[in-house]
């Protein structure tokens, strides 16, 4: 339906994937605020109802500034399909849904963002889906949780907030050793960074809420796949249970994808200069960034990854008042757990992101009590390291 060619690079895709001009000729992408459509006649009707004919009926199933973005976003990923949804919680909810039945097993990563946790383990556990985790990174532990029963192995490459990677390509082919779909969440690098599905993934999940708006403006979520899991299954659950995105953040969104790739570029850039500020300083114990030397997975982000990102976290000597005390003394930095805008963020995730966890499960992943993470936007890097700087020392 959309006009574009598969040849283009991604930048290209970004700024033109996925729009179909109205008769009115307009140049940018129109934004669809109608709840329903007309039909020509009641035959025409009963045919879009049937199915025996394609376009709009109502725009929980539909819109076309929403199917705009989730062209152009399936085209970025190299997926088959891409359905939108309302945040990027309800992208995981979705794919649950549409994909699993109660007795089925998901493997997870230790290491994911804190609600996915609270979703598996509260709400999708007492309807019989069960969920075990593993080191993101270990794969001898993903081999031995894989039981007949699972169907799903789950991840987040880099993790937040230690930004450990996952080698996608191993694991994809674990997964589909045992038969099971191995779904990543790309949300911290982006389609611009890294495409899973290249990779072996089988789906893809965004929080578009994040870089993908890249400017703090909206909720949002998509997940990219095949036709078969993504088209039917997922869509399946989403049209009919009504997670769905509005137009106007799907515009948003479709914006934000024009200008996505040089946004994750100038990211990571000051990330990589702010992560070697850290590292050198005396009063930081350690600094988690892919994009350094020290990362014991540099190798391999380098070879997955073709930017570093622009989230880092660092553990201050000096537990949680340090880190709290760090952060109260910031006059530019946003306080804010939200990250991948242009504002640089800073968070301490012990007492926010992940506090809904018990102490034991923080332990698990990591999360120390003087670790701060840091979303670096795009300010001049001198004036982010002074504001950080003045907390340090
Ligand atoms: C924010 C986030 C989500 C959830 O997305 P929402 O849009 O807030 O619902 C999921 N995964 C990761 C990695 C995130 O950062």
């Amino acid at each position: 339906m959309s006009d574009f060619d598969e040849t283009w690079a991604l930048q290209t895709l970004a700024v033109r994937a996925g729009q179909v001009r109205t008769a009115e000729g307009e140049h940018a992408e129109p934004i669809f605020t109608t709840s329903s459509y007309v039909f020509g006649s009641a035959a025409e009707a009963a045919a879009r109802f049937k199915g025996d004919i394609p376009g709009n009926i109502y725009s929980r199933f539909t819109n076309p500034t929403v199917r705009t973005f989730e062209q152009r976003l399936a085209a970025l990923e190299g997926g088959e399909c891409c359905v939108a949804t309302a945040s990027g919680m309800s992208a995981i909810l979705s794919t649950c849904m549409g994909l699993l039945k109660s007795g089925d097993h998901i493997v997870s990563s230790n290491a994911i963002f804190g609600s996915t946790v609270v979703l598996f383990n509260k709400y999708l556990t007492p309807f019989g889906v069960n969920i075990s985790y593993v080191p993101l990174s270990d794969l001898q532990a993903w081999e031995e949780a894989i039981t007949p029963e699972t169907r799903m192995l789950f991840l987040e490459t880099p993790s937040n907030p230690l930004t450990t990677i996952a080698d996608i390509r191993r694991l994809a082919e674990l997964a589909h050793a045992h038969d099971c779909l191995l779904v990543v969440d790309n949300v911290f690098c982006t389609p611009a960074l890294q495409q899973p599905l290249k990779l072996g993934a089988d789906i893809v999940i965004h929080s578009a809420t994040k870089y993908i708006d890249g400017q703090g403006r909206c909720v949002g979520g998509a997940v990219v796949g095949r036709q078969e899991e993504v088209g039917e299954g997922v869509y399946g659950f989403l049209r009919t249970a009504g997670p769905t995105m509005s137009p106007f953040n799907a515009w948003v969104f479709l914006k934000g994808l024009e200008t996505l790739s040089l946004r994750m570029k100038a990211h990571s850039d000051n990330a990589l200069a702010l992560a070697r500020f850290l590292e050198a300083h005396a009063n930081v114990e350690r600094v988690y960034y892919p994009g350094l030397a020290s990362h014991p997975q540099h190798e391999l982000a380098g070879r997955q990854q073709s930017g570093f990102g622009g989230v880092l976290s660092f553990e201050l000597k000096g537990g949680k008042d340090a880190a709290w005390k760090l952060i109260d003394q910031t006059r530019l930095l946003s306080i804010t757990a939200n990250l991948g805008d242009c504002k640089t963020t800073i968070t301490h995730p012990a007492t926010t992101t992940h506090g809904r966890l018990t102490d034991e499960e923080r332990a698990e992943a990591g999360i120390a009590d003087g670790l701060i993470r840091i979303s670096v936007g795009l300010e001049n890097i001198e004036d982010i390291i002074a504001d950080i700087e003045r907390g340090l020392n």
